[in-house]
């Protein structure tokens, strides 16, 4: 079902029309439909209804509070990356138990918070990593729940940037190494408590998955028999989503995968799905500032810029555009483009378009992932506003950022303060 529709005319999420937030909350806004999330938590729930199973949502793909909680209260966790992804987990009371930390740059002190608040485990991504932990956890008189993140040198046939499982790749441990580090390992203060691998993101075959699984699968039964206990298996991030013409495959198609292989094992299928969840939940809306024609070329400039949603610029990613009120006004082909100086600021090149006017508003479909959490201050752009519809109703979940927001925490030194150049 879409949540994104268009209602007289007018481009509505669920049931209200996008122009109307807009008015009040202003342009640029990131807009998220509630039931669009929701159903696409479920998507995943219903799959793998037959087997154990925990969903931590991948929280780099959208992280604020709101969207948190509602998958909190679907009774899922989350997957972070950073110590700053679980003080959000903690502020959104997302179950301690449900959350798993991945990443190869753990920090002490983002171990160590881990620790204190409890977590379901740590996806390790190498030795020197293990050897952190165990530090830390015993410098805290703790024993720290891990997982070794395996690398089991998969091409996930996607995006460069976003392929993780090849051999060539940062993330992972080799499984030769990951299997010697299981079954040799003596670290007090760690226990093994599962197995993780994440090949890549936005991946729309489900073979690269299903080879994954029969790894995972080999390795689990031989750690077995060498006496480890592995009771999760995560087996990563999502399937991908339609942007433009993707034909994903559907959760239960995957689940039947993951049943056929990994459900024998009997253990925990823990996944990190991210922009399955939040990317076709959420849309950006912006306003048309210019038309602008250079030559051949012609240009629509509007007022939300790469600053604001960055994967076209960062990965050359398409976005649907929607004008918010439905037309049949010609099309042509143009860029559509932000404010920022730089000629990698655009949302879409070569894009059929139907004529449109400064004040129309246009909507970024697909925008719920990797958007607003990508978003920085270039430019001294302050971050604009998070709006959640649920059915009729709607809420900031995030207010726009104020120009008094840009210089928080920057100081100018008494030295120039004082008139006098230094010497
Ligand atoms: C990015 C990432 C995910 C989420 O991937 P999606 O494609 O958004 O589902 C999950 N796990 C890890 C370790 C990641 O790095």
């Amino acid at each position: 079902m879409s949540y994104f529709t268009y209602k007289n005319k007018q481009l509505h999420c669920e049931s209200v029309p996008l122009a109307r937030i807009a008015k009040q909350v202003g342009t640029p806004c990131y807009i998220y439909s509630y039931g669009a999330l929701i159903e696409h938590y479920q998507a995943y729930d219903q799959a793998f209804a037959e087997l154990d199973h925990l969903i931590c949502f991948a929280m780099k793909s959208n992280s604020n509070l709101a969207i948190l909680r509602a998958v909190a209260q679907q009774g899922g966790g989350a997957d972070i990356v950073t110590g700053g992804e679980l003080f959000r987990c903690h502020t959104a009371r997302v179950p301690t138990d449900r959350i798993v930390f991945s990443g190869v740059g753990k920090a002490d002190d983002e171990i160590a918070y881990a620790l204190e608040l409890g977590i379901l485990m740590f996806n390790v991504e190498s030795a020197e990593e293990l050897a952190a932990i165990d530090r830390v956890a015993k410098r805290m008189k703790k024993v720290a729940p891990v997982s070794l993140r395996v690398n089991p040198d998969i091409d996930p046939k996607t995006h460069p940037y976003i392929s993780t499982g090849l051999k060539k790749s940062k993330f992972g441990i080799p499984i030769k190494d990951a299997m010697k580090l299981y079954t040799t390992s003596r670290y007090k203060n760690i226990r093994f408590v599962g197995i993780s691998c994440h090949i890549g993101s936005q991946i729309t075959q489900l073979g690269p998955f299903e080879q994954t699984a029969e790894r995972l699968a080999s390795l689990v039964t031989r750690l077995r028999k060498q006496g480890v206990t592995i009771e999760n298996i995560d087996i990563g991030g999502g399937l991908g989503i339609t942007y433009d013409k993707e034909k994903p495959p559907h959760q239960t198609a995957y689940a039947r995968v993951i049943k056929k292989h990994l459900g024998p094992l009997q253990t925990r299928i823990v996944m990190e799905p991210g922009r399955s969840i939040a990317g076709n939940a959420g849309v950006f809306v912006s306003k048309v500032l210019y038309n602008k024609g250079q030559g051949a070329k012609k240009f629509v400039v509007i007022d939300g810029a790469m600053n604001d949603l960055a994967r076209p610029a960062l990965y050359g990613s398409y976005h649907e555009i929607r004008t918010v009120r439905q037309t049949t006004a010609r099309k042509s082909k143009v860029d559509v483009v932000g404010p920022i100086c730089e000629s990698g600021d655009f949302l879409a090149q070569n894009r059929a378009l139907p004529a449109v006017k400064a004040g129309d508003l246009l909507a970024v479909m697909s925008a719920g992932a990797y958007g607003f959490t990508m978003a920085s201050n270039y430019n001294s752009r302050p971050r604009v506003a998070e709006v959640l519809v649920h059915g009729r109703q709607y809420d900031i979940i995030r207010e726009r950022e104020s120009f008094k927001d840009l210089p928080r925490g920057e100081h100018v030194p008494k030295f120039l303060v004082s008139g006098r150049r230094p010497k």
